[in-house]
């Protein structure tokens, strides 16, 4: 497929920069927030590599986002963000889509 013809799946608003959150240790002179549900986002591997990977176009390979997943350390934030906020689309905490919707199921 050319690049003119391609439709990336990865969402705008699928990583919030650091920066932007105010997170600990990634710029001084900005105000901490605690409480930020999103500050776990400053220590996810995903951000160091190819979003694509992680939003698989239907039918396409999850593998090496799940393992990328399988080392990162804020695998259970990642995981419970997705959760709680219904994610519909991508790789969250080392789940797919349809992996997320039958762990909910079971809970
Ligand atoms: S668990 Fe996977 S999707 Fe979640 S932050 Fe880590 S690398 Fe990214």
């Amino acid at each position: 497929m050319t690049g003119a013809q391609y439709r990336s799946g990865v969402p705008d608003n699928w990583f919030v920069d650091p920066v932007f959150l105010g997170v600990p240790g990634v710029r001084r002179d900005v105000p901490v927030e605690d409480d930020n549900p999103l500050s776990w986002q400053s220590d996810a591997l995903c951000a160091q590599t190819d979003p694509e990977a992680f939003f698989p176009e239907k039918g396409g390979s999850t593998r090496d986002a799940k393992r990328i997943c399988a080392t990162c350390d804020v695998r259970d934030e990642c995981l419970e963000y997705a959760l709680q906020n219904d994610e519909r689309f991508g790789i969250w905490g080392g789940l797919s889509e349809r992996e997320r919707r039958k762990l909910k199921r079971r809970a």
